[in-house]
């Protein structure tokens, strides 16, 4: 499995406490320390009796219900210090209801991405797929994002759900994978606008130092 804290795959298997049972089947609590960063990672399972077999583990043909509980979500790549806090807030915000509500999360994703259109990439106020239309248009973004992009809004079908685009931040039904898909929009964004730009700017202030104990003009 993969580790919800640092995402690294590791072979481990879960010890499972059985924890009663009632009409619906088993309960059980599945726990490991995960061997590359040492968290612990713990679950809820319900399911079919019997759960556990006599040796341990999970009878995996019998797992109904898997409820990560620590952490709460799987961790995603975290947002690189050069975001600006209204954006990353969002994200933040968006990430850690991922599990519970990927409704919620999507409005959240929606509403940040629209704010970034707006704020960073200076599109006309619109509505979010006409948005995205204009930002695809530009060319002014890398292919690998474009792609992505547009991918938010043929997988949230927006057609069907014209809500999503005219009023970015309500909260509407989603389809599978569309709140990881946005989260992906934005951490590309992120790197995008604010990561590549401060790395190349540091790049640049190195660079001069050397150039001004060289005695010679700095580059802009
Ligand atoms: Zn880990």
């Amino acid at each position: 499995m993969k580790c919800p804290h640092c995402l690294e795959s590791f072979h481990e298997a879960m010890a499972t406490y059985g924890i009663g049972s009632d009409k619906q089947g088993d309960w059980a609590i599945s726990a490991c320390n995960c061997p590359a960063c040492r968290k612990r990672i713990i679950a809820l399972v319900s399911g079919k009796s019997p759960l556990i077999p006599a040796r341990g583990g999970l009878i995996p043909g019998n797992v109904h219900q898997y409820v990560l509980v620590y952490p709460k979500a799987i961790s995603r790549g975290g947002c690189p210090k050069e975001v600006p806090q209204e954006f990353a807030n969002d994200y933040f915000e968006a990430c850690s209801v991922l599990s519970d509500s990927p409704k919620a999360s999507a409005a959240l994703s929606r509403r940040c991405l629209q704010l970034l259109l707006r704020d960073v990439a200076k599109v006309k106020h619109s509505t979010l797929e006409k948005e995205i239309q204009e930002i695809l248009d530009s060319q002014k973004v890398p292919s690998h994002i474009t792609d992505i992009i547009d991918a938010v809004r043929q997988i949230g079908n927006f057609a069907a759900h014209p809500i999503k685009s005219k009023s970015s931040g309500e909260i509407v039904p989603v389809e599978p994978g569309e709140a990881e898909l946005n989260l992906d929009v934005l951490e590309a964004l992120f790197d995008f606008y604010f990561t590549q730009p401060a790395k190349t700017q540091a790049r640049k202030n190195a660079l001069n130092i050397k150039l001004k104990d060289a005695g010679k003009p700095p580059i802009k």
